[in-house]
């Protein structure tokens, strides 16, 4: 079926015994397939041969010769020097070694050899410190004279014996190489043959042999992949949701009169968007991006209001307690003037309270359900979930955002974003999911002034804060608090906000926010803070995400360099949500080179879409959202950054030949099936996990 050499354990290759097998476990390496696809990091050109004599002093030169002589020399104990001369036929130079004596017993005179290391000028003579050599025994070169390899390499290994190693399996490999990819594919893309792209990416004559080889492989590992999330999306699309949505409801209608705004035109597109899965008999898998502020909320509030009037039962997760609390006040209202009941639920919720609303959502009494992650807990039964709204879906793992599907049999899912995902990230985290995009901000905002400002300056920033309040907005002030140093972070937090509140602000009213408060203090202040008592909060981060206070216009943030650059944008986007002119102040000295960029960046653009792709080249696609359980499959040789045209033609390959052929019955799209599943997870699973 697919290639049986290549699923052989790398044992099955004659250099290769158990204690090199070992070895190679540590790099992942099991199977021949394995070792050929542990790609070379980069190639180093050894082509050129110098004389030695022409060699520069300090650089590293490969240079070619006959061995004369060798000695081992023993100037100390602990030292061992071995000394070759070697006759290039233009004159002699020396080869040295240090600590290698076994080396002398290879160099008999006579023998021809390559060699390469740093060239030493110093003592009249030209000395070279090996780094690599190789005896020419008219055998294919694979360390001199050539591109070389260079390989990732573990303990207990080195780039020349992995060289050996892969050569020895590539020639046991000879004709015993199928194809994977489909032959369409492969004239399309002009792409080489496996059989001759895997000497060729790791033994190259030629440069561009190398690059049309690993133009190969990358392809291969992202249609690979692509493949893994159309079928995804191909079973996503076969079930069948038992719910439906009536038409016709006036609730919708009533709701949208009573909105003191229009509809931005992205809003009525994404809005359709989502309708139209609403309708559908196949259960909604759709993101829906767009950057803060641009009024997700609603399109959300809407969706919801379908399910309620349908007699269908609606939930809105959260990431935080206070997120899930505006959620529930700025709808509660609005809802209840159409005749729907809202609950909250968050681990805040007294266990009263909490019983009630597990009862009524239990019997389908409450329709409308908003929380944090309590609501995915085990006891939370819905009487007939239609539709699951999951805001600021990178907070939560995917696991959890799967668990809540559970719930429901295939119940409608929107996951919103304002994290804005480069497309290429989107298309890979995202690529089983539908993609609506808002990408307008409601009219009449004003940009967002960013300036950044040294500590020093700070009386500056009260000053511009007295200002504003003065012109009756408001202004949020940011402490970072990271987990390591919390509680010193926090103290700092509330000793700032005492001195603010009763000297730069004694005339205004100054709240403190922070995550280690009891609900009901947060509620209390944020309310406070939302009907304009509250002049200045200070907080933690624990406002970061969607807070909606449009008479805000100042957010100051405190040793800014200490937040990514994802954090920066959300805190930025949380003022200038109303006509007023807004400010964002950085307060920062940064100490690292990335730190600078950070803010460099932040003060450069307000484009979430940019930030997200200049936040990718800092910190690599692997950090992504700040942690390794993005979810985004770790590949051998596709780069997101680099190979974005690589992936978009991977992911319509992908599409089109599940579309033909879903089930894989053909043999080409078999082999592939295979080889997918061996590649990326039996059970599509890794995205779960
Ligand atoms: P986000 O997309 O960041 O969640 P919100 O839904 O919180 O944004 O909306 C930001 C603000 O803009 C809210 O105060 C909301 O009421 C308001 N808003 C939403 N849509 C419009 C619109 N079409 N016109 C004017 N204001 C709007
Ligand atoms: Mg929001």
């Amino acid at each position: 079926m697919s290639n049986e050499f290549l699923m052989k354990p790398v044992q099955s290759i004659k250099m290769v015994g158990p204690h090199r097998a070992a070895t190679l476990q540590k790099l992942g390496i099991f199977t021949v397939q394995d070792l050929l696809y542990h790609f070379p990091r980069r190639y180093e050109d050894r082509t050129r041969l110098t004389p030695a004599s022409a060699c520069v002093h300090g650089e590293v030169a490969t240079v070619r010769g006959t061995v004369l002589a060798v000695q081992n020399l023993k100037p100390k104990r602990s030292l061992t020097i071995t000394k070759l001369a070697v006759h290039d036929g233009f004159g002699i130079f020396y080869a040295v070694w240090f600590n290698q004596p076994y080396i002398k017993k290879n160099l008999t005179p006579g023998k021809i050899i390559y060699i390469t290391g740093k060239v030493d000028k110093s003592y009249g003579t030209t000395q070279i410190m090996v780094e690599e050599y190789e005896i020419d025994d008219g055998q294919d070169k694979l360390s001199t004279g050539r591109l070389v390899p260079v390989y990732p390499l573990t303990e207990h290994l080195n780039q020349r014996l992995l060289r050996f190693m892969i050569k020895a399996s590539l020639d046991e490999l000879k004709n015993q190489v199928r194809e994977i990819l489909p032959e369409k594919i492969i004239s399309k893309y002009n792409l080489p043959a496996l059989e001759t792209a895997l000497p060729a990416v790791h033994f190259p004559n030629l440069e561009k042999d190398a690059v049309r080889a690993r133009k190969r492989f990358i392809f291969e590992e992202l249609f690979l992949f692509q493949l893994t999330l159309a079928v995804r999306k191909r079973d996503i699309s076969n079930s069948e949701k038992e719910h439906r949505y009536l038409s016709g409801g006036k609730l919708l209608d009533q709701f949208l009169k009573k909105l003191p705004f229009q509809l931005t035109a992205s809003q009525i597109r994404v809005w359709e968007e989502i309708s139209r899965d609403l309708d559908s008999a196949r259960p909604m898998h759709r993101l829906l991006q767009g950057d803060v502020g641009s009024g997700k909320t609603v399109i959300s509030a809407m969706a919801l209001i379908r399910a309620a009037e349908s007699g269908l039962q609606g939930a809105l997760m959260a990431p935080t307690e206070i997120l899930a609390e505006q959620h529930y006040l700025s709808m509660r209202d609005d809802l209840s003037a159409i005749g729907v009941d809202i609950g909250l639920l968050t681990g805040g919720t007294r266990k009263k309270e909490r019983e009630r609303l597990l009862e009524r959502i239990s019997q389908g009494d409450l329709k409308l359900l908003v929380g944090t992650h309590a609501l995915i807990q085990e006891d939370v039964s819905f009487q007939r979930l239609g539709l699951v709204v999951v805001d600021e879906q990178h907070r939560f793992g995917v696991r959890q955002r799967a668990t809540l599907g559970y719930k429901g049999n295939y119940p409608d899912t929107l996951v919103m974003t304002a994290t804005p995902i480069p497309r290429t990230m989107a298309l890979t985290l995202y690529g089983d999911l539908d993609i609506s995009i808002i990408d307008e901000l409601p009219p009449g905002r004003n940009p967002i002034k960013t300036y950044a400002v040294l500590p020093g300056a700070l009386a500056k920033v009260f000053t511009l804060i007295s200002e504003q309040v003065y012109q009756g907005r408001q202004a949020y002030i940011v402490c970072p608090l990271v987990e390591e140093s919390e509680k010193i972070d926090l103290k700092a937090a509330v000793d700032f906000a005492a001195k603010l509140a009763s000297v730069e602000f004694k005339d205004f009213r100054v709240g403190l926010l922070h995550g280690r408060m009891k609900s009901n203090e947060k509620e209390e202040i944020m309310s406070l803070f939302r009907q304009g008592e509250i002049k200045i909060v200070v907080t933690t981060t624990v406002i970061e995400v969607g807070m909606d206070i449009p008479n805000a216009s100042v957010m100051v943030v405190m040793d800014a360099d200490r937040f990514g650059l994802a954090q920066l944008h959300q805190l930025r986007g949380r003022v200038g949500r109303s006509g007023h002119q807004s400010y964002c102040i950085l307060v920062t000295n940064p100490k690292t080179e990335d730190g600078r960029a950070r803010i460099r960046a932040m003060v450069r653009t307000s484009d979430g879409f940019a930030l997200a792709e200049e936040d990718l080249r800092l910190r690599g696609p692997g950090d992504f959202h700040g942690t390794r359980q993005s979810g985004l499959p770790e590949f051998k040789i596709a780069d997101l950054l680099r190979d974005g045209k690589a992936l978009e033609a991977a992911r319509e390959e992908a599409q089109a030949l599940v579309q033909d052929d879903p089930y894989f019955k053909n043999n080409e799209s078999r082999t592939l099936y295979e080889e997918m599943k061996l590649r990326f997870d039996a059970d599509h699973d890794f995205i779960d996990s």
